[in-house]
């Protein structure tokens, strides 16, 4: 086998964890738990022996009935999980976990708790910034899900469990680190849509198997020979729930480079790593309040110096700020957001969308203008 066959086998590899995800969680013989946010503390849901995985609303993007049953003007990522559910994609779960995230996630929490009984459903505080209060506070909402976990699974969720929880996701998030390092060079290790499908594959749930396949992708990558080095415009995307490969199919095939996705399908998943030396449960409040750069947390400012970062840590030339229709905590964002990239001289194409888009040729005509006028 050639080195691109190995290569192209590798990404396979790990991204058959998430294509095949339904068979492989229905096969496993542990309790699952289904979540909306990255701010989830998956750690506790390990430490508990439940397998935590991602809805992303793939299953559920072209039923009408979400929309009957919340309303249209609903983000499509919320309408889209909702579909899922009425559509029984998740009766092999014991349950959904949803957290205090957004306004619209907290209607789906309601909506899911009384359209769908069958799932039980679970509602985790979250406070919006990272004050020694707040932490205090999530603090204390994580040790009342470690005992309704207990309860439920009849099991002791001790220090050495979480501890251990703990170590599985923080190699997770340091072996994305390190894959999505490979990006930073001239040339790009991964296409823009395969790096979507990795982080997608980490969410799975299934982090030993995950582990080991992306190791095994990291060192045939590592031991490749280096491709020639290329010089192109490079973008970075944040926003709203982004899993659109026909918009990094067009930014590539404009002759960019989709280099840093600050979205939770992208580096926000995996920022950042869990203090082993500390009490596991404050160390896991500390960590998931300490990552607030989403537009739904209080200070934009954190958001707006955490994007400025990445633009130099990734040498990001120009920005697509995406915000799905509804989306307002994104929406509303992008004005302070906008102006401040602007001050630094980063331009900014703004695109509001859909999950499901018929009629993409209109924003695929706005993306090649924006970067054309950039490049040539
Ligand atoms: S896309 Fe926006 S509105 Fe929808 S769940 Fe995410 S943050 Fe909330």
């Amino acid at each position: 086998m050639n080195q691109e066959d190995a290569v192209n086998r590798a990404i396979e590899d790990v991204v058959d964890l998430h294509r095949n995800r339904f068979t492989l969680l229905k096969e496993a013989k542990k309790p699952k738990i289904g979540w909306v946010t990255i701010y989830t503390p998956e750690e506790i849901l390990l430490a508990a022996g439940v397998i935590p995985f991602r809805l992303t609303g793939e299953v559920g993007l072209n039923s009408t009935e979400p929309s009957a049953i919340l309303g249209n003007n609903y983000c499509s990522y919320v309408l889209s999980c909702l579909g899922e559910g009425l559509a029984g994609v998740y009766d092999f779960a014991d349950g959904i976990i949803f957290a205090d995230a957004c306004d619209m996630r907290k209607r789906l929490w309601e909506a899911w708790a009384r359209e769908i009984p069958s799932n039980k459903s679970y509602f985790l505080e979250f406070p919006n910034d990272a004050s020694d209060i707040s932490k205090e506070y999530f603090a204390s909402q994580l040790r009342k899900l470690i005992k309704i976990l207990e309860r439920e699974y009849e099991c002791e969720i001790t220090g050495e469990a979480l501890r251990q929880s703990i170590k599985v996701c923080n190699e997770s998030r340091t072996l994305m680190q390190r894959l999505f390092k490979n990006k930073k060079g001239e040339r790009l290790a991964l296409s823009g849509p395969e790096s979507i499908q990795v982080v997608k594959a980490a969410s799975t749930g299934m982090k030993e198997s995950f582990n080991t396949k992306i190791s095994a992708l990291i060192d045939v990558l590592e031991t490749a020979e280096q491709p020639p080095a290329r010089d192109r415009h490079r973008v970075m995307i944040c926003g709203s729930y982004f899993d659109h490969s026909e918009i990094i199919e067009t930014i590539e095939g404009a002759g960019a480079d989709f280099v840093c996705g600050d979205i939770s399908n992208g580096v926000k998943y995996f920022e950042g790593n869990i203090d082993l030396n500390s009490d596991p449960v404050t160390a896991i409040a500390d960590y998931y309040l300490e990552k607030n750069t989403s537009a739904y947390r209080l200070d934009t400012d954190v958001r707006v110096e955490h994007l400025l970062d990445l633009v130099e840590e990734y040498q990001v030339d120009s920005v697509i700020y995406y915000a799905l229709k509804f989306c307002d905590t994104n929406l509303h964002d992008f004005p302070y957001v906008k102006e401040k990239l602007k001050e630094e001289k980063i331009p900014v194409l703004f695109i509001e969308g859909e999950r499901n888009t018929t009629n993409f040729g209109g924003t695929k005509t706005r993306i090649q203008t924006f970067l054309e006028a950039r490049m040539f």
